[in-house]
């Protein structure tokens, strides 16, 4: 609805960020396929960063798409860390006790991904470079940040969550990564 409120007030293309920390898949709801700009979805700080600037300055803004030609979104049956993540799920949520995984910073989801990368790594692979989190159903290279807020890297300048990004990131996924 924002972005097609946005696009009959003549807007050519449609920027939201969050009102808390973390990035949310936008839903397209009952109007989405009356929507035909562009509209791309970005964390707090990035949106801050962008409104502050924007009070100050002139900004220009170039949407790139830089997927593949093809789907937006690839089936999850063939991307390897998915399927490791959901299995995982058997040790990470069903064998820890009945009732340890329900808080808002119960970690399951993060010990999937862990199964993930420990499932999908090559002898190459080191602690550093970044390993994002289904970036094959997000036509992404395995380097991307996939559907986390952050790639899983020990490089702080590449993922730079601490344990105090709890606070923000969503639950159960985000704090799950964090
Ligand atoms: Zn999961």
């Amino acid at each position: 609805m924002k972005s097609l409120n946005a696009q009959n007030a003549g807007a050519v293309a449609v920027i939201i960020y969050n009102n808390v920390g973390g990035i949310v898949n936008m839903a397209a709801g009952a109007v989405g396929a009356d929507v035909t700009i562009p509209s791309v979805f970005m964390g707090k700080l990035d949106g801050e960063l962008l409104r502050d600037n924007l009070l100050r300055w002139v900004v220009n803004a170039t949407f790139v798409n830089n997927s593949p030609p093809g789907p937006d979104y690839l089936d999850g049956d063939f991307d390897n860390g998915i399927i490791a993540h959901e299995y995982g799920h058997g040790i990470s949520t069903r064998l820890t006790g009945s009732n340890c995984l329900y808080g808002d910073e119960q970690a399951g989801e993060g010990w999937s991904d862990f199964f993930a990368l420990m499932m999908t790594n090559t002898i190459d692979d080191n602690g550093e470079e970044p390993h994002g989190i289904g970036t094959y159903v997000s036509a992404e290279q395995n380097d991307g940040r996939g559907i986390r807020s952050y790639p899983y890297s020990r490089d702080m300048d590449i993922n730079p969550m601490t344990y105090d990004y709890i606070i923000t990131e969503s639950v159960p996924h985000g704090v799950g990564s964090v």
